[in-house]
């Protein structure tokens, strides 16, 4: 495939011809003899495809779009068809139709619009309420009458609210006693000062000279001192809602009002023809001022009076004045709540010292294997799981009774094995799993995590999670016919991928759902065939992939062999005796400490509990450990294993640390645990050795590792490697295509916890596009 073919598939050659210069299919000198056999073979099948119509296409039109598409036959049909042939019939019935069109009716314009096509036994028929309901839902104007109870009821709720608003008078009232002008005003404006807000019969017609300017609208049921700390200090509460004194020699004396202001106010006299005029305010529950507005201090001013009397007053009896003074409640509470906050100074917890990697040299009687379960959604992942756990007596019957019950509730009766897995009721109305659910079984010889990886294509993040874990994976193909197929161009291909990407290198394919397809051998062994094909050409190693023909459904050859007659051709392995013989990876035991975490919560045991699989090296009880990228120091209180308690852990176990001197706001799912002195690095900048899924070029790309993930970008491509030697066969390339493997410089928004030798997968627009290894 000449560089200039990956071009022109992915429409760039706009950018690119700036670079390499005209390079079109005319010259002829590009095409390689490779290239030219696969145009000949191209450009047969897209004749055969096009049947008769291939006439009305010329061999140049068809090896543009070959070129164009990369090959792609299907592609090359589709553009073939689109822009020569159909235009071409179209515009002939295009001229037939012209009249046609004319006289299409608007009833028959409808005519394949669904709703018209409604069958009457589909049709919803309304029935009439036996009485109107009133109100919005029977829109009847009046209300159907009430019941005597209801009657009842009403009549006490009236005279306990007439209660109520009488008692709010009667405080109202007595606050307006209060109310009054300071004292040393003269008997001669007295009478003209007026409270906040007169009585209402006093509002009518309070205009003009020698009145006292009244809001209209004010009524007493307006005046209410409703913050509870004003009712509690009346002397606050007094000076904030002391009126200024108006007089009568003094109306309020206003511009001419704008426009805006006379439609939003409106004057309180018909007659005040003459300036000035006064205004109320009916919109507005506000009081008008006098000329002298600032005679008086301003709110503001007296409550921070009012604020600076109470402090000094709390200082200077904070004792007996604790319990009158809600502030004062407030800020204790306060300082309570900070003593709370802060961090944790307890005692640092004790180490036993122990000689870790001695102890588990010791204690090693069982081998520990985690596995991942891949493959395309519906490949009945879950259910095989749900299976294996059943029969292998991890649950019991009666739970599978249960979830069966409450499947067939739902209508999803064979949905009840995949709920073992899928133990989320989120997970189980959607029949999706979307979260690594660990389990743990055991066999005589090997104790097994499941991580359970999902299907959704959205959920690919969470799958590398649990790639990243895994010591081996196994592949569920779905042998059901067109499924297989459907698969294999979908997850199944991008899974396989990821896998390898992530460091998987054994991988055991359950050929799954043979019940449906007569447990043919034929189906066996072709699907066993193209999936060896495609991993081998994916990077993995034959002798590491094997094959088992089984039903998740029925049982069969997962724990116990077959039993179907029509099976008997099988004479292998069962899926556990696949597992039993997968040998662990090797673990990076003497390796200083490296864990991700998976989780962070609160347990009895500390307020900062965390889970994950330790990568590398080992921990005990009473270390230091430091969370990157923090930086901050935590110690380790206790350790559990598979919920025992623990001394201590070593690399590829799953471990509950409950951590102690750590604030948690230091600590995050995917941050990283590591050796206090040989701490990971928090870097930006990053090499990376990838294989590509994807066309690469400098783009934004999503960094993930594990759980943690991070914004970043391809700034740099300096390298083309050879997917064998990994020896450099191209310098700086303009783009990567996929399937190659690259070398890529990738710059992030922030500093993560990432070192050489780890895997990470780039993603873009949802999409995997690249995983490897940094360097
Ligand atoms: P997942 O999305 O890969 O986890 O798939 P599920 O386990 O949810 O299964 C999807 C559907 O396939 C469910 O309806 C299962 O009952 C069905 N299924 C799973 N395994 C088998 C099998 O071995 N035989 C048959 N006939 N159906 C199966």
């Amino acid at each position: 495939m000449s560089r200039h073919q990956a071009y022109r598939n992915y429409d760039y050659e706009n950018d690119l011809d700036e670079f390499e210069g005209d390079d079109g299919i005319e010259d002829e000198e590009e095409l390689s003899p490779e290239d030219r056999a696969q145009m000949d073979v191209g450009t047969a099948q897209v004749r055969t495809a096009l049947g008769t119509e291939s006439s009305k296409v010329t061999t140049q039109q068809i090896q543009e779009a070959l070129w164009h598409y990369y090959y792609d036959i299907d592609k090359s049909v589709t553009y073939l068809t689109t822009k020569f042939i159909v235009p071409l019939s179209k515009k002939k019935g295009a001229r037939k139709g012209e009249a046609r069109e004319q006289h299409v009716s608007h009833a028959s314009f409808f005519d394949d619009m669904p709703w018209l096509n409604v069958s009457k036994d589909r049709q919803t028929i309304f029935i009439e309420p036996l009485r109107n309901r009133g109100g919005l839902l029977g829109g009847a104007s009046t209300p159907s009458k009430m019941s005597k109870l209801q009657a009842l009821a009403a009549a006490r709720k009236k005279k306990a609210d007439d209660q109520k608003s009488e008692e709010k008078l009667r405080r109202v009232t007595q606050h307006l006693g209060n109310l009054s002008t300071a004292p040393e005003l003269p008997e001669s404006t007295k009478e003209n000062v007026r409270p906040l807000c007169p009585s209402p019969g006093e509002v009518e017609g309070l205009t003009g000279a020698g009145k006292t300017i009244i809001p209209e609208r004010a009524s007493f049921e307006q005046v209410q001192v409703s913050d509870k700390r004003l009712q509690d200090q009346p002397e606050i509460a007094n000076q904030l809602v002391q009126p200024l004194p108006v007089t009568a020699s003094s109306p309020l004396l206003v511009a001419t009002p704008s426009s805006f202001a006379r439609a939003l106010l409106r004057p309180t006299t018909s007659s005040a023809a003459s300036s000035p005029k006064t205004y109320s305010f009916p919109y507005m529950n506000v009081t008008s001022s006098s000329t002298d507005a600032f005679s008086a201090p301003s709110p503001d001013d007296v409550v921070l009076k009012a604020q600076s009397q109470a402090s000094s007053k709390k200082a200077a009896a904070p004792a007996t004045k604790k319990k009158a003074d809600p502030g004062a409640k407030s800020a204790e509470a306060t300082t309570d709540g900070v003593n709370s906050l802060r961090i944790d100074d307890a005692p640092l917890p004790k180490s036993k010292n122990l000689d870790v990697l001695k102890e588990f040299q010791k204690t090693q009687s069982k081998k520990s294997a985690s596995f991942v379960v891949v493959g395309h959604v519906d490949a009945g992942k879950s259910t095989l799981m749900g299976r294996l756990l059943l029969d292998l007596d991890v649950v019991d019957q009666r739970t599978i009774q249960k979830y069966r019950k409450e499947a067939e509730s739902i209508g999803k009766s064979s949905f009840a094995l995949a709920w073992v897995l899928d133990q989320r009721s989120e997970e189980r109305s959607r029949g999706v799993t979307i979260d690594i659910a660990t389990n743990k079984f055991e066999t005589d010889t090997t104790s097994f995590t499941i991580l359970d990886a999902p299907g959704h294509r959205d959920f690919i993040p969470n799958m590398i999670a649990g790639a990243s874990q895994a010591d081996f994976a196994i592949l569920v193909v779905d042998a059901t016919t067109g499924a297989f197929e459907a698969g294999l161009k979908g997850q199944t291909r991008e899974h396989s991928l990821l896998l390898r990407s992530m460091g998987v290198s054994r991988i055991i394919v359950a050929i799954n759902k043979l019940d449906t397809v007569g447990w043919s051998q034929t189906r066996f062994d072709e699907i066993s065939q193209q999936v060896s094909g495609f991993l081998s050409a994916t990077g993995f190693q034959l002798k590491n992939v094997s094959f088992v023909p089984v039903s998740g459904l029925l049982g069969d050859n997962i724990v116990r062999r077959s039993t179907d007659a029509a099976a008997g051709w099988y004479d292998g392995k069962t899926l556990v005796e696949e597992l039993e013989s997968s040998e662990p990876m090797a673990r990076a035991l003497h390796k200083p400490l490296r864990l991700t975490i998976s989780e962070v919560y609160r347990s009895t045991q500390s307020p900062i509990t965390i889970s994950g699989r330790i990568d590398a090296g080992s921990l005990q009880a009473g270390d230091a450990l430091l969370v990157q990228p923090s930086g901050e120091k935590a110690y380790v209180k206790s350790l559990e294993l598979d919920q025992e308690p623990v001394d201590w852990a070593v690399a590829g176990q799953n471990v509950v640390i409950h951590l102690s001197n750590i604030d948690p706001i230091h600590i995050r799912v995917g941050d990283i645990i590591c050796d206090t002195k040989h701490p990971i690095a928090c870097i930006d900048t990053f090499t990376v050795k990838i294989l590509a899924f994807d066309i690469l070029m400098p783009m934004q790309v999503d960094v993930h590792r594990g759980r943690l993930h991070a914004a970043g970008q391809i700034v740099e491509m300096p390298a083309l490697l050879d997917k064998v030697k990994g020896t450099v066969t191209k310098k700086k390339p303009r783009i990567v295509k996929p399937g190659s493997v690259a070398r890529v410089v990738v710059k992030m928004g922030t500093k993560v916890p990432l070192e050489a030798g780890q895997r990470v997968v780039l993603r873009s627009g949802g999409d995997t596009v690249a995983a490897g290894l940094l360097e």
